[in-house]
């Protein structure tokens, strides 16, 4: 079984695949890792993220171990991902770790921006989770501020709400929720309350 958790940025869906994986006794792929790790790698070799050439040679020879740098959380991170992410080349080269993945028994939770569109289209589950971009930077700001970054909150508004132009206009794999994903808007509810409430989707279909 494939269950995937799609959204734009913290709107609570690396938190409920990670959740949902442990319950159903499944693997979990944040799938943004990949994307993160990419800009990074691409940063690192001094190139700009929107440099096509580069990045679809990061993606290709993409280490495993890359996805461990603690680097990769960053705000720089999330940035050069969501420019590379929208190179085609980018995207083609990750999608079949991204499928083998889901396909290992007895089964995945994916989280990101395409795994229902696009990684995962037939998947069993599909979830899409949004939440106003106010509250989404406030759970931002605070996750930054907990793990003692500094961090302004007016600053990753305006992140927030350019990575979503970015992620839902680029032309390929855009953001947006497969037709037969069940929409829970997370404005106002904890991390328990989307549990329960994707929970009981899941339930309903086994
Ligand atoms: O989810 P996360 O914030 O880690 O994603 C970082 C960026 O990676 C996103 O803004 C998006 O541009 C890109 N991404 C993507 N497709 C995915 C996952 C992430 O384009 N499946």
């Amino acid at each position: 079984m494939i269950v995937t958790v799609d959204g734009p940025a913290a709107s609570g869906k690396g938190t409920l695949a990670r959740r949902l994986a442990r319950r159903l006794g499944f693997a979990h792929l944040d799938t943004g890792r990949l994307y993160r790790a990419v800009g990074l790698a691409v940063l690192r070799a001094g190139s700009a993220p929107d440099d096509g050439a580069e990045a679809a040679r990061a993606a290709r020879h993409l280490h495993p171990a890359s996805l461990e740098d603690p680097a990769i959380a960053g705000d720089e991170a999330a940035d050069a991902a969501s420019r590379v992410a929208a190179i085609p080349a980018v995207r083609a080269a990750l999608l079949e770790f991204q499928r083998d993945f889901a396909a290992r028994p007895p089964g995945a939770v994916l989280d990101g921006r395409d795994t229902g569109t696009v990684v995962c289209p037939d998947a069993e589950v599909k979830f899409f989770l949004t939440a106003s971009p106010e509250e989404r930077a406030r759970r931002r700001d605070k996750e930054l501020q907990g793990r003692g970054e500094a961090s302004i909150y007016a600053r990753v508004l305006a992140e927030i709400k350019e990575r979503d132009r970015r992620d839902t206009t680029r032309p390929v794999a855009p953001l947006r929720a497969a037709e037969d994903a069940v929409v829970i808007d997370t404005t106002g509810m904890d991390a328990d309350a989307v549990f329960a409430a994707a929970w009981d989707v899941i339930q309903a279909r086994m």
